[in-house]
This record gives C-alpha cells, sequence and structure tokens, in this order.
C-alpha cells in the first residue's frame, strides 16, 4: 500500500497494534512454557518480554492505536 501511495496512518495503526501485541503475546507464552524457569534469569525471555513493553509504549501503545482506528471506522472521535 505505501509502495503504491494508497497507506493512511489508520493502517500504520492497524499494523502496529496486531504486531506488537502478537509479539508480546509469542513471548509471555514462551515465559510460561518454561514455568519457573521462565522468570528465572536461565533463559532470556524475560528479556525480551521487557524489551516489548517498552516497543508497545514508543510505538504508541494499544489503546491509542484502537482510538485511532475506532475514529476511522465510525467517523467519531473518542479521544
Ligand atoms: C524506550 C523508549 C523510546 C522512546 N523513543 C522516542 C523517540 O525516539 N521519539 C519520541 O518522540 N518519543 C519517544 N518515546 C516516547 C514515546 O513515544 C511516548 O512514551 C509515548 O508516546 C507515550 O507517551 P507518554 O509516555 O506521555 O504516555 P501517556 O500518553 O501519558 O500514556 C500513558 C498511558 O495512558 C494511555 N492513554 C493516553 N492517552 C489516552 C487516551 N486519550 N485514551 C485512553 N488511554 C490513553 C496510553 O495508552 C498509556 O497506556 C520513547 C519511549 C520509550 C519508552
Amino acid at each position: 500500500m505505501k509502495d503504491a501511495g494508497k497507506v493512511q496512518h489508520q493502517h500504520i495503526s492497524m499494523a502496529k497494534r496486531n504486531n506488537v501485541w502478537m509479539a508480546l503475546e509469542c513471548a509471555r507464552l514462551s515465559r510460561d512454557i518454561l514455568g519457573a524457569n521462565g522468570i528465572a534469569d536461565d533463559y532470556p525471555i524475560m528479556r525480551h518480554l521487557m524489551n516489548l513493553e517498552s516497543v508497545k509504549t514508543y510505538e504508541g501503545t494499544h489503546d491509542i492505536h484502537t482510538l485511532i482506528i475506532g475514529a476511522s471506522v465510525t467517523g467519531i472521535d473518542a479521544f
């Protein structure tokens, strides 16, 4: 869409919102699979999880992207 010049800001919100959410879900599932080893520093999964929590904030947060998409779909600005 970007190459075709058709991308709009709400499309970016859809991509960022789902990307970060899915990455966090994968990291949380990985932590869960490892049980107590996922909490201890034997495996680096918590490092990935904390890294992704910072990505969630600096990429705009799930809630803000939801508001942006909602405004685009409904035409009603809920900010
Ligand atoms: C590691 C890191 C690197 C960064 N790098 C950069 C950078 O290079 N350039 C740059 O410009 N900024 C950068 N930032 C800043 C980042 O963009 C901001 O932290 C981000 O925009 C959130 O703003 P805030 O921290 O003021 O939180 P707030 O806006 O106060 O948000 C706090 C919480 O409230 C929620 N919230 C806010 N407003 C609403 C609303 N209207 N309705 C519902 N919920 C709401 C948010 O979803 C969030 O959960 C970086 C942040 C981090 C952590």
